[in-house]
This record gives C-alpha cells, sequence and structure tokens, in this order.
C-alpha cells in the first residue's frame, strides 16, 4: 500500500489522526469534509497515495468511482438533500490543496445559495472541430 509520510490523507487512513470516516473498504475510505460547503460534504479517497487523478490507475479509480452511486443514495438519505454535486479539484490552480486525490459529494438543496459561477463560452468557428481532432489523436497515442 502506498503512502506518502506528511500526507493528511494518508494518515486519515491509517488512523493515525481523526476523522469522521462513514465507510471503508479494502479499497477506499469516505469520511465528513471537516470544512463541510454543506451538510454532510463527503470525501471518497483510494487508500493509496496519488496526488492526481491522472496519477490513478484504471482498476483503482474504478473501486472508488463504483461506489458513487451508492454513497450518494446514502447521502440523499441521511441529509435529505434533492441532489448534490461530485467535485474533483485537479491541481492546485483548480483548487486542490490536499494533494491525496478525492471526490467531493456536496450536498444541494434547492435555494441553499452554494451556487458557482462558471460562464459558459462560445467556440469561434472551427475551434470546436480543431479541438475534437486534438483530442482523437491523443486518444488514439494514449488510450489504455
Ligand atoms: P481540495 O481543495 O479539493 O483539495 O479539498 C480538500 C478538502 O479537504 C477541503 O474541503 C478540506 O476542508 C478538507 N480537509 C482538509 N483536512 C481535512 C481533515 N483532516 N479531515 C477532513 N477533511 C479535511
Ligand atoms: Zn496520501
Amino acid at each position: 500500500m502506498s503512502r506518502e509520510p506528511n500526507c493528511i490523507f494518508c494518515k486519515i487512513v491509517a488512523a493515525e489522526i481523526p476523522a469522521a470516516v462513514v465507510y471503508e473498504d479494502d479499497a477506499i475510505l469516505a469520511f465528513l469534509d471537516v470544512g463541510p460547503l454543506a451538510d454532510g460534504h463527503l470525501l471518497v479517497i483510494p487508500r493509496e497515495h496519488y496526488a492526481r487523478l491522472t496519477d490513478v490507475p484504471p482498476a483503482q479509480c474504478a473501486q472508488v468511482a463504483s461506489a458513487l452511486p451508492f454513497l450518494g443514495r446514502v447521502v440523499l438519505q441521511v441529509t435529505r438533500a434533492e441532489g448534490f454535486n461530485v467535485l474533483l479539484n485537479e491541481g492546485r490552480v483548480a483548487g486542490q490543496v490536499v494533494p491525496h486525490v478525492h471526490f467531493h459529494v456536496i450536498p444541494r438543496k434547492t435555494n441553499d445559495q452554494l451556487g458557482y459561477r462558471w460562464n459558459a463560452g462560445k467556440y469561434p468557428e472551427g475551434r470546436a472541430a480543431a479541438l475534437a481532432a486534438a483530442y482523437q489523436r491523443a486518444i488514439a497515442e494514449h488510450a489504455p
């Protein structure tokens, strides 16, 4: 099991520091975010240390992702939320503070004032086709 000595989430996995763990199995852990954006905000992590999503082997990523429907149902039941956001901040520029990959599950209720400001843009002529072609070339090179 790979771990990083100074990683706060590895310390939670090893039960070296306390956390309100709500679910664990041999591959993942889910616990309450200590700074919740909403009541019941969960973090879901692989036990093994990977800094970023792009570092995680597909099988381990699948183990984390496959718990999301079940944990999502539990979040809805316990918090009485109407929905939730699943969010992963990849890299400091995207807001990642703890460099042990984690999914946020953030309960949402009507008029909860959480909101977000993602202003949708519009592609100029030709840009979407060029991007799609670039993605297809890269995927042909790198897909597992
Ligand atoms: P991110 O900005 O995506 O890296 O999110 C890191 C999250 O980890 C933040 O929402 C913090 O509130 C949360 N967090 C940091 N330390 C702990 C901890 N010891 N226990 C639970 N959540 C934590
Ligand atoms: Zn870690």
